[in-house]
């Protein structure tokens, strides 16, 4: 923390570690439920060091704390900021150079033991263009918040807007492809069209009534994020205990209905239960969404009681 606030007020390249020759930019909205993804993170570092994203992973990587681990073209490419493999290693380097406050906490990896990676973040960006609007009106650096990467997310709780996949320019309306390694995120990828609020853009307003499940989602991930500090998350061996607990106190001990009202069927269940695979983030919004406790509160409820 301390040797960010000297970065900030010194404004000039700054060595954070004898084994670091990089410095480090301040991470955006730490604490709150649009706190910046790592990849995110790591593509502003990259542009700043006027580097690839590739050259910048492969260097971190290199910095790693055990000195064996070493980048191999295995490990790329480094899109999203889920559980993977690459992005285990970096954020333990990270860690090591203490050049950002819990790297951890701006990808889903604390969620590793009981969330499953597959279909977890989306091929194409997501953003909102009001928020958009409000850091460029603000002289705020764009950036891509951890949540808008997740597949399950279709709103902007604070802008009661649905989301936006693609350039709003009649003549390209490109997806944004979330593997696209350069900056700015702001502008389309193809035609360069800004993406936050323009002439062509219609924005689609959320009524709530009508969209109960999404705000759902919506309120439920941006608390996952903000409270990740705080947050007791099971260990691997917990998972399959705190599962029985939901089926007895939530369905009777009823695991057909449990597995209905979660979308999976009883083999599915019995693997993640021997614990070979493991829940999806949809599964668990369903419980959630059924039992009306937030997901953090069924984890703490699973842990504690
Ligand atoms: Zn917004
Ligand atoms: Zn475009």
């Amino acid at each position: 923390m301390n040797s960010i606030k000297i970065f900030e007020e010194k404004q000039a390249a700054y060595s954070f570690s004898k084994r670091s020759e990089f410095y480090a930019l301040e991470p955006i909205g730490i604490g709150t439920d649009r706190v910046e993804g790592l990849v995110s993170y790591l593509r502003r570092l990259a542009n700043a060091h006027n580097v690839t994203l590739h050259a910048l992973v492969s260097y971190i990587i290199k910095l790693h704390p055990n000195q064996s681990v070493y980048p191999t073209y295995m490990y790329y490419p480094i899109l999203r900021n889920g559980m993977s493999k690459t992005m285990g290693l970096v954020v333990e380097s990270l860690e090591e150079l203490r050049l950002i406050p819990d790297p951890k906490n701006m990808t889903m990896l604390p969620w590793k033991n009981v969330i499953s990676y597959s279909k977890l973040f989306t091929k194409e960006k997501k953003w909102c263009p009001i928020c958009l609007d409000e850091w460029k009106n603000n002289g705020m650096k764009c950036y891509e918040p951890l949540v808008w990467g997740i597949d399950l997310l279709n709103i902007c709780s604070r802008h009661n807007v649905k989301l936006h996949q693609f350039c709003s320019n009649v003549e390209c309306r490109a997806f944004q492809w979330s593997g696209y390694e350069n900056l700015p995120i702001e502008h389309c990828q193809i035609c360069n069209q800004w993406l936050g609020i323009n002439e062509n853009l219609e924005l689609e307003f959320v009524n709530k009534d009508l969209e109960e499940w999404n705000v759902w989602v919506a309120d439920n991930l941006g608390e996952m994020v903000i409270k990740i500090s705080n947050q007791k998350i099971p260990k691997n061996n917990q998972v399959c205990g705190i599962i029985d607990k939901w089926i007895q106190d939530f369905f009777q001990g009823d695991r057909r209905r449990f597995c209905y009202e979660i979308n999976i069927d009883n083999n599915w269940l019995q693997q993640i239960e021997r614990g070979k695979y493991r829940l999806s983030l949809n599964s668990l919004l369903l419980l959630s969404y059924r039992t009306k406790l937030k997901l953090n509160d069924l984890f703490y409820y699973g842990i504690e009681s």
